[in-house]
């Protein structure tokens, strides 16, 4: 019988992938952050009270992408994505814009983009670029004054996951390729979504996580993402006939 859905490349990442060019995470501290505590910064239900604090926070975030650049991994993922189009379907946890200076399109990002803004009154999501965010500025559709970091807060909405886990259908096809790229896989359980699925499965991160059951994995690199990549782009191309 054949399966319902089509084949597809699944590449889903994390901080680990970005890790090489400099861009620290949240949980590299404990959860603080030159001085910032997570709950304070990235908390839907508390944000406003820390308005100018939390504009703080993503202002530097944002200017600091400004001095980084997308790695070798970026660059692999990127032509896979060129050469595969709509047959791969490129994920990320990660806020930063490197999948898209690295020339890759249409990337889902999970938890938001740190180079874009949203309007609290009409819900516009508008580019800031590296650009530091200040009071007086306004939305552009609805000149509306309250303006939130494009960044998915804890106990906020995730609009995107849904188009995660309509991606993670083609994965019942067990044609389909994941690829796995540095995650620890807690805060979206990756091992529990693969769990059923026959798919061919790669995995690559820096070191075995308590989080993801590397047996369910076909190929595992523990290795640097911009050492695995080739070998990644190997497998794809052997695999995907
Ligand atoms: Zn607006």
């Amino acid at each position: 019988m054949p399966n319902i859905v089509s084949k597809k490349i699944i590449i889903f990442s994390g901080a680990g992938i970005s890790a090489e060019s400099g861009i620290k995470t949240f949980r590299d501290s404990d959860g603080l952050w030159e001085n910032y505590k997570i709950e304070d910064i990235c908390n839907q239900y508390t944000w406003e009270q820390n308005y100018d604090t939390v504009h703080e926070f993503y202002n530097q975030r944002r200017l600091q992408l400004a001095d980084v650049k997308p790695n070798y991994a970026h660059e692999i993922v990127a032509s896979i994505k060129e050469k595969y189009q709509d047959d791969c379907i490129i994920i990320t946890q990660n806020v930063d814009d490197m999948f898209e200076r690295a020339g890759c399109k249409d990337v889902i990002h999970l938890h938001g983009e740190l180079t874009k803004m949203e309007c609290m009154a009409c819900g516009d999501i508008f580019s800031i670029g590296y650009k530091e965010f200040k009071n007086t500025d306004t939305c552009p559709k609805c000149s509306h004054t309250k303006i939130k970091p494009f960044i998915v807060f804890f106990g906020g909405s995730a609009p995107y996951y849904a188009n995660m886990y309509s991606a993670f259908e083609h994965l019942q096809n067990e044609d389909s390729i994941v690829v796995v790229i540095g995650t620890l896989g807690n805060v979206i359980q990756i091992s529990a979504n693969l769990e059923l699925v026959e798919c061919y499965k790669i995995l690559n991160n820096l070191e075995i996580s308590p989080y993801i059951d590397e047996s369910q994995f076909d190929k595992v690199y523990y290795e640097e993402a911009t050492t695995a990549c080739d070998k990644i782009e190997f497998d794809i191309s052997e695999f995907w006939l």
